[in-house]
């Protein structure tokens, strides 16, 4: 029955998505693709690394989660996609998050100083963790 396969394809789907989303929110390792394909395979043995990644995007276009991008090198999602901050670690290239309220003060420094409307701001921070000092 047509019906029946788009209704099943259709809930196949949704439930891959729940639990790309849902094993993403429960890490705070901030992971790779790669290592969050691994972490759901142990749940959903025949998904496939493009549908990581198809999700992952559909995710990161509706908001729901952010990819942090590091330029040359590959991305890392994160299932906290309220504005917060990153540090990373130079020794074991680990990513932390960084408690704390967004810099308000700052974007009103820098309207202040140019003249200039902000409308948003990025900030990393780089360093050695406790692990690696
Ligand atoms: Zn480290
Ligand atoms: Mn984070």
């Amino acid at each position: 029955m047509k019906n029946e396969e788009n209704h099943n394809s259709k809930s196949r789907r949704s439930r891959q998505r729940d639990l790309i989303l849902a094993t993403l929110r429960g890490t705070k390792s901030h992971p790779t693709a790669l290592e969050l394909y691994e972490k759901v395979r142990g749940e959903m043995p025949r998904i496939s690394l493009g549908t990581v990644y198809r999700n992952l995007k559909w995710l990161r276009e509706r908001g729901e989660v952010l990819e942090l991008d590091y330029g040359a090198t590959f991305s890392r999602f994160d299932g906290n996609a309220a504005n917060h901050y990153h540090f990373t670690c130079e020794g074991c290239g680990r990513v932390f998050d960084v408690a704390g309220p967004p810099a308000q003060s700052l974007e009103r420094s820098v309207a202040r100083d140019t003249g200039f409307r902000v409308l948003s701001h990025r900030l990393e921070f780089y360093g050695l963790c406790a692990d690696c000092q």
